[in-house]
């Protein structure tokens, strides 16, 4: 018997975080119990008088909104960090500490209560990355890392569904990134050329592929540890997202928008995820081999109500999944680049 990926168990490696995941791909031919859930086509309000992030409305800290349009700013009312706070002294190597000094800020993408990233129109998801870039840039000339990030839906925590991201910027490189950082470094001085910029060429036209513009690819990555995640990758060498050519910013904006939309047509669901991008950090190094790329992190399995657990074996051992990254772009390349909601 001859192995056979789509068959038989096996591992993957990632080689940007450093880790392996199980894949059982003979479990998912068990058949698909689980519930077909009703598509959502609830029609939530434009506007909220309640929600702390519409315009012109008062957040618990007392701030008022402006009645702004487009993307709207502000500095998070309860940070995780705080600008000026005193570095521990201790040195201990069994309870070791270090300082953590940062800004927090909040990025709502929409005046519109109603609408997420996927149903706004590339013009306005333009806008969005805009700001990205104007908040990479300014946090950037003061902090060693940018983290831009959103954490969408209530399955990831998110209670409140007003359009919104952030951007935390730290005086530390936080801990993904520094693997990240380094296994890109290596893999540029073993390999003579980056390692996403390899990826995306490998990739293209190939089985994992979901949205495959001049300038972008979204992929299911080979090895994905959640059933639906993907990474997006930049086709040409660039470091970080104030780098981009407008040419390179307008493709990123349709890519965003289709891959969005092809999430939330999946379940036909505001589909939940943690996206965030990783870009080089702002510390003066020249950080070779860093390509800038973004990681979606859904949470859904099969079902808009039936979601993947990280639990057991995957706690105390590996991640582990069942559908292959190749099922699971075929079933995203599967469903329309139409929002489901649109001409609903
Ligand atoms: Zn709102
Ligand atoms: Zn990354």
């Amino acid at each position: 018997m001859s192995f056979d990926p789509a068959e038989h168990p096996h591992q993957r490696f990632d080689p940007l975080s450093g880790r392996w995941c199980l894949v059982s791909p003979h479990r998912a031919k068990r058949p698909w119990l689980g519930q077909r859930d009703e598509p959502n086509v609830d029609a939530p309000l434009a506007y909220d008088p309640d929600c702390y992030l519409c315009a012109g409305n008062a957040r618990t800290s007392g701030h008022v909104n402006p009645a702004y349009e487009g993307c709207f700013v502000f500095d998070n009312d309860f940070p995780a960090l705080l600008e000026d706070t005193p570095a521990p002294t201790e040195i201990d190597p069994l309870f070791q500490i270090s300082s953590a000094r940062g800004t927090t800020r909040v990025i709502c993408y929409s005046s519109d209560h109603s609408k997420t990233l996927a149903e706004l129109d590339t013009g306005q998801i333009s806008g969005i990355i805009d700001t990205w870039r104007d908040e990479a840039t300014a946090l950037g000339e003061r902090y060693r890392y940018v983290q831009i990030f959103e954490n969408k839906g209530a399955q990831m925590g998110c209670s409140n569904p007003h359009p919104h991201g952030q951007v935390w910027a730290t005086d530390f490189l936080p801990d993904a990134i520094v693997t990240e950082c380094q296994t890109q470094s290596d893999w540029l001085n073993v390999h003579g050329e980056p390692m996403l910029l390899q990826l995306a060429a490998r990739e293209a036209g190939g089985p994992r592929v979901i949205v495959e513009s001049e300038h972008w690819l979204a992929i299911v990555p080979w090895w994905a540890q959640w059933p639906f995640e993907t990474l997006l990758l930049p086709r040409f060498a660039v470091g970080r997202l104030p780098d981009l050519t407008p040419a390179q910013q307008h493709d990123l904006a349709q890519v965003l928008k289709e891959l969005t939309v092809r999430y939330d047509n999946l379940f036909e669901t505001s589909f939940p995820y943690s996206f965030g991008w990783h870009g080089a950090p702002t510390d003066g190094d020249a950080h070779a081999g860093f390509q800038l790329h973004a990681h979606f992190y859904p949470p859904l399995l099969r079902s808009a109500s039936v979601r993947k657990f990280m639990v057991g074996y995957e706690m105390l051992a590996e991640a582990q999944r069942d559908l292959t990254p190749e099922q699971a772009a075929e079933k995203l390349r599967a469903v329309s680049p139409i929002h489901y909601r649109e001409g609903a």
